[in-house]
């Protein structure tokens, strides 16, 4: 008993220094694109994560890998990670992730996004939710460790890594293809602290060329408007999307959504979202572009997800004659990590302990951390800090509760030791 109290009170102590520490992590503004100052913030958490004992690696991804698999012209700046390993003499060893960079600030912000503000018991900033307020926690839980004596049961890699907002090859899809992910577990500190997630769906972006043939609007019959061609497709488009939106993943959701829409498990999506077409008000336009993404569940994979929307197409295109070209790009891979395995279980009581139940869930966002299990097969599971909800992540006036932020140190603490 009073074990607890001991450490219950280290944890209030330590506010002030969880609120510190996120508070730097947050005004080194390494939002993508361009992810401009990954360098400056791995070299600010060196001599922090060297002070609590840590052996610090900066690894940058190689210029060849970067230039063929991630470069593009709205990048800029070195593609530096960290990785920090403390060898605690244990048997078992746990890689602990989640990703530096942040989305840009966007518009509509009450506060400034790069200077966090306490306000009413939350902390407001650009990544205090995601993902920044898990690594502050992590930094405080090791400073509560290294107080009260508490030797950690497992040796620990810590891998922050970089451009998970941007992909499609992050940092630590680097880090599983060079093997630097080594532990027995994963624990991803990348998501929310709703339920323990185990599955996510993958992605699948998508363009798509309607032609037309353009000529004199005053005479638009002996032209084709790929503008009207694109509507015939988007109007037949929302048959696939029902379709695809009935199919169920055997992986259950979050109670959130199943409270706000009825569901109850994980489903595919597919989304028209972009459209861009036209040349001026008097000429038949000549081409039209649709963009859009397709997520899929864990249960399908990619090559029958393309194929079935190439099927798809070539059945619009014969009904209504229509000139087409699909370009698919696939993004994050689906993740499903066995929900009855001893980490997901530990992570569970863990998570339990400070929060109260938790379920195992799935999400239908997709993360990198998928990439990396696929190549790594190690048993992974995502349980970050707070509400997204509430918290707004990617949106303006992106805040997380302090309680939440001590809560997820209780969390580390009680799985780490
Ligand atoms: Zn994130």
């Amino acid at each position: 008993m009073e074990e607890k109290e001991e450490f219950e009170k280290a944890v209030e102590r330590k506010e002030k220094e969880l609120i510190d520490y996120l508070t730097e992590l947050v005004r080194i503004p390494t939002f993508v694109p361009p992810g401009q100052n990954y360098e400056k913030i791995v070299d600010w958490l060196i001599p922090v994560f060297e002070n609590f004992g840590f052996e610090c690696e900066k690894v940058e991804m190689p210029e060849d890998v970067y230039e063929a698999r991630q470069k593009s012209a709205e990048l800029s700046g070195k593609r530096m990670n960290l990785l920090a390993t403390k060898d605690f003499g244990a048997e078992e060893s746990v890689d602990i992730y989640t990703h530096l960079d942040v989305v840009p600030a966007g518009e509509g912000w009450s506060t400034l996004p790069f200077e966090p503000v306490v306000k009413e018991g939350r902390i407001y900033g650009r990544g205090v939710a995601d993902s920044k307020g898990s690594v502050a926690s992590l930094l405080t839980a090791l400073s509560v460790m290294r107080e009260l004596n508490l030797e950690s049961k497992y040796n620990l890699r810590i891998a922050l890594t970089t451009d998970e907002e941007i992909g499609p090859y992050s940092g630590l899809c680097f880090f599983a293809d060079a093997g630097l992910l080594q532990g027995d577990y994963l624990l991803c500190m990348d998501g929310d602290n709703e339920g323990i997630c185990v599955a996510t769906d993958g992605v699948l972006n998508w363009e798509m060329k309607v032609y037309g043939k353009s000529c004199h609007s005053s005479v638009p019959f002996l032209g084709v408007n790929a503008i009207e061609q694109a509507m015939r497709v988007i109007e037949e488009l929302d048959v696939l999307k029902r379709k695809v939106g009935n199919r169920q993943s055997k992986s259950p959701c979050s109670s959130y959504m199943t409270e706000t829409t009825g569901q109850k498990h994980i489903t595919s999506v597919f989304n028209v979202t972009m459209i861009n077409g036209g040349v001026k008000e008097n000429v038949i336009p000549p081409s039209c572009t649709l963009r859009g993404d397709r997520r899929y569940i864990p249960e399908e994979a990619v090559e029958e997800v393309i194929k079935e929307f190439e099927d798809f197409l070539q059945q619009v295109k014969t009904k209504h004659g229509i000139d087409l070209e699909l370009i698919c790009k696939p993004g994050y891979p689906p993740m499903f990590s066995n929900p009855s395995s001893e980490w997901v279980r530990r992570v569970q009581d863990a998570a339990s302990d400070v929060f109260g139940h938790k379920d195992i869930t799935g999400v239908q966002g997709g993360l990198d951390v998928a990439y990396a299990v696929l190549q790594t097969k190690q048993p992974v599971c995502a349980f970050g800090v707070g509400n997204w909800i509430e918290s707004n992540a990617h949106g303006a006036d992106e805040n997380v509760r302090i309680r939440d932020l001590k809560d997820y140190v209780r969390f580390l603490v009680g799985l780490l030791t």
